[in-house]
């Protein structure tokens, strides 16, 4: 009999003593006066570990880029400019809130944003452009943020991917007007479900605190008074409380990325047919996802490798696939790197506590198609 292999997760948390302990004292004590105190605590940590003046902790990161696009005014008919290459969860807030999503097409070195093509798609609509730091690799920040002075449109930076990234000493999530970062289950710190708002805007804090709060403002004495309609996107206490314990952890948590995409690069990257996340100098990548990409001469294309990983018991996902090619938007076929490199690339596993074995089964799999 042969016996199957064990599955190869690509993603799966690491959750502690830690985390299981705060969540435990946060279910059995966080109520009443203590109701808040872990996401207190997380928010603080969070803000402090990013290099940011604030930070509102929400059940998302969607929810926490639709409050902050809300409170910069986006409305009916506005403009946001992003990456054709992209999850979902960055354009739908624009599209909730009557805007439009102009998809523009992403460099093939990092797989961000271009930044000449963001110049080339400003309109007199263009209100932000979001800044989406793909798989931890990061986006080409000072080109972007003086093309958001030039034209005094906001950037906004999605870090959903980018916990443990650094631009030039500034951490991911802290160069634009705000940023927002997810704690999905698959992202390098979890809370299950969650995200969190970022800004060092005074202001905007403020307005999107009163948002987060069903539209109360903190310091309104009347109860259950509200000045304007808001949002109810907020994080419980028990979800804060394991983000506490990720956030003391998150140096280790951030490592272990890094150590396992260097693993994979060492295996791999010496073949001129593969390109792996860049690093350019003066950048660390918080290393999020692995990701391979094929040259074109290889043939190796994205259905190959789904099957060759499944007869492996190995879960890999494909790279995004271009927004503007869901039924829900107009095709943009001129975005060529972005309808070109998900063809040829695949996602591979980097759950914390994978180890050198199952890494080996996963580069011999590559190799093999090679
Ligand atoms: C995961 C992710 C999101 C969405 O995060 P949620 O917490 O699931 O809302 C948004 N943007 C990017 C780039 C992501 O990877």
């Amino acid at each position: 009999m042969i016996e199957k292999k064990s599955r190869i997760f690509y993603s799966k948390p690491s959750i502690t003593n830690l985390e299981v302990e705060y969540a435990k004292d946060a279910v059995t004590n966080g109520w009443g006066a203590e109701c808040y105190s872990y996401i207190n605590r997380f928010e603080r940590h969070f803000g402090a570990h990013i290099g940011v003046n604030y930070s509102i902790a929400t059940s998302s990161c969607t929810g926490a880029l639709h409050m902050g696009l809300s409170a910069l005014g986006i409305e009916a008919g506005d403009e946001v400019i992003l990456a054709d290459t992209n999850w979902i969860a960055t354009a739908s807030p624009i599209v909730s809130l009557g805007a439009v999503p102009i998809f523009v097409d992403i460099l093939p070195s990092t797989w961000c944003i271009d930044p000449k093509k963001v110049e080339e798609a400003i309109t007199n609509k263009t209100k932000a452009i979001i800044a989406v730091h793909l798989y931890g690799n990061l986006c080409e920040m000072d080109e972007l943020l003086n093309i958001g002075k030039k034209y005094n449109i906001p950037i906004i930076e999605d870090a959903a991917e980018a916990i443990g990234s650094v631009y030039k000493d500034k951490k991911a999530g802290s160069m634009g007007i705000f940023g927002v970062f997810s704690f999905h289950g698959t992202k390098t710190l979890t809370t299950g479900e969650g995200g969190m708002f970022v800004t060092n805007d005074k202001k905007l804090f403020e307005r999107v605190l009163t948002l987060s709060n069903h539209g109360r403002n903190k310091d309104e004495k009347k109860q259950f008074w509200a000045d304007i309609i808001g949002f109810k996107f907020k994080m419980s206490n028990v979800q804060a409380a394991i983000g506490y314990a990720q956030i003391q952890r998150i140096d280790q948590l951030i490592a272990r990325k890094r150590k396992i995409l260097d693993f994979y690069r060492k295996n791999l990257e010496s073949s001129p047919d593969v390109i792996m996340n860049i690093e350019k100098q003066g950048i660390k990548n918080g290393c999020w996802m692995p990701t391979i990409v094929f040259s074109p001469e290889t043939l190796i294309r994205r259905e190959l490798l789904l099957n060759e990983f499944a007869k492996e018991n190995i879960d890999t996902r494909v790279f995004f696939w271009p927004l503007s090619s869901f039924k829900m938007f107009e095709e943009k076929k001129n975005n060529s790197n972005a309808y070109d490199i998900p063809e040829r690339a695949i996602n591979l596993p980097s759950y914390h506590d994978i180890s050198e074995e199952e890494q080996l089964r996963v580069i011999d799999v590559i190799k093999k198609c090679l």
